[in-house]
């Protein structure tokens, strides 16, 4: 999808002014590319008529050339077609707050009620209980068992019984004994929608009065889970979306569509099969993945505004003459923190936007915020003389930091490494990177 966009909109970029014909053309291309990446034809005609009404109509922004606007009001609409704000869980005004699971087979229910609870113990410190309510393969409730014994969570289950809405009743009196503060309840799965899998979910639904009903769509089937969606919802007026397996969708389309076609928000996303790997949704975020090229402009804009270039001139004189120090590399933290945080900076620039590989690295902020106190409780002629940092120093440090000793031995050693490469570099001796650890 990104590509497809990507290249109708370079053709927009760097003219002065922006043509009927060009937005047209544009749109033509972006029509296209959403209909590729298998987003309901119907949304991608209320989104073309939006782009074209938005662009045409609006003055080119003094601060942008025409390119930019579109790409603007593209990200804009994207975004808006997703729904603009993260959507949080419907809470109970007295525990426990019961989410019930629902969804086609295969799409991710189980794992994502491990998911869920995970997330829930980690923001919350919550103590949910796990209701196992897909008694038609053993399978199952042993899959569930063995997730709950991961997380140290409790997991409901009767063995024999046949009436699914009576398991989950009991399993509602044993959370309000034992007092959880939320119920995630597991359900059955069809490979299709049909009708007796609807009347059990109903049947469960009416004992268990959940807060949040939420279907688990799996984002490479495309097109056909936002028909699966509609189906679902027209039955079970769930409260929300989870979108799941978007580690392997490269297409979006899903994610596009599915909030336009049912109006139900999706609240989390399914990145990866371990336990970690769900992200709370952002349409603003997932609205410039799709954009794929990011943000690069606003980038390079930011970077000149924040980024004084007499100050790069100075770093580069210093490492030149190896005196880059403690000083200076506090410096170099905060101007590119000034850009804004590291990973979203990561996602603006081309080349790495689309790198599948980043979606699994995050920037850490917490080190950096580490690093600065450690740097902060040097005293002023340490930070000019990395040199003399000796173990009795270093200790101080630590205490006054709050940080580990062996954490400022290491970060002193990282600068140190730093400090070596970067002369090498700057004076033209390629070769000495070569003996660097990592290189
Ligand atoms: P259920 O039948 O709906 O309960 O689906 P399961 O929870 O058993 O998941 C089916 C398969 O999808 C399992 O192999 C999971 O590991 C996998 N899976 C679930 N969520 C994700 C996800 O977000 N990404 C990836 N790559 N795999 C997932
Ligand atoms: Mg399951």
């Amino acid at each position: 999808l990104s590509e497809r966009i990507q290249k109708a909109l370079k053709n927009l970029t760097g003219k002065g002014k922006v043509s009927e014909e060009d937005i047209n053309k544009a749109s033509r291309e972006i029509r296209l590319a959403l209909l590729e990446a298998d987003v309901n034809f119907k949304v991608v005609k209320d989104f073309i008529k939006t782009i074209k009404k938005e662009a045409l109509g609006k003055e080119v922004q003094e601060s942008l050339n025409p390119g930019q606007q579109v790409i603007k009001i593209v990200n804009e609409q994207l975004t808006k077609m997703m729904g603009e704000e993260a959507v949080p869980l419907n809470k109970s005004k007295h525990i426990p707050t019961i989410i019930m699971m629902v969804g086609l087979q295969g799409t991710g229910k189980t794992t994502t009620v491990g998911k869920l609870a995970y997330h829930l113990q980690k923001t919350e410190k919550a103590r949910p209980l796990l209701i196992a309510g897909d008694i038609y393969r053993p399978a199952a409730v042993d899959q569930l068992k063995q997730i709950g014994e991961q997380l140290k969570v409790p997991v409901y289950s009767e063995d024999g019984e046949k009436d699914v809405a009576k398991i989950v009743q009991d399993g509602l009196a044993e959370a309000e004994k034992n007092k959880n503060d939320y119920v995630l309840i597991d359900t059955a799965g069809r490979l299709e929608i049909d009708e007796p899998l609807m009347e059990e979910l109903e049947r469960v639904k009416k004992v268990a009065n959940p807060d949040n009903i939420l279907l688990v769509v799996d984002a490479m089937t495309g097109q056909a889970a936002t028909d699966v969606a509609k189906g679902f919802d027209e039955r079970l007026d769930v409260t929300g979306v989870i979108l799941t397996k978007l580690d392997g969708d490269t297409r979006g389309g899903a994610a596009l569509s599915i909030r336009a076609v049912t109006g139900k928000p999706i609240l989390f996303t399914g990145q990866g099969e371990k336990l970690s790997d769900l992200d709370v949704f952002h349409p603003d975020r997932m609205a410039s993945r799709i954009l794929g090229m990011g943000d690069m402009l606003s980038l390079i804009e930011k970077a000149q505004q924040d980024y004084d270039a007499k100050e790069a001139q100075k770093v580069a004189e210093k490492m030149r003459e190896n005196t880059f120090d403690f000083n200076d590399f506090v410096d170099q933290l905060e101007q590119v923190q000034k850009m804004g945080p590291l990973d979203q900076i990561m996602k603006m620039i081309p080349g790495l936007a689309n790198n599948p590989q980043l979606k699994n690295l995050s920037v850490d902020q917490k080190q950096i915020d580490h690093t600065e106190a450690i740097v902060y409780s040097m005293t002023e002629e340490e930070r000019e003389n990395p040199d003399i940092l000796n173990p009795s120093r270093r200790r101080r440090i630590a205490a006054g930091s709050g940080r580990p000793v062996v954490e400022v031995n290491r970060m002193i050693k990282q600068f140190k490494q730093m400090r070596e490469m970067m002369s090498k570099v700057t004076k033209g001796n390629m070769k000495g990177l070569s003996n660097l650890p990592g290189m």
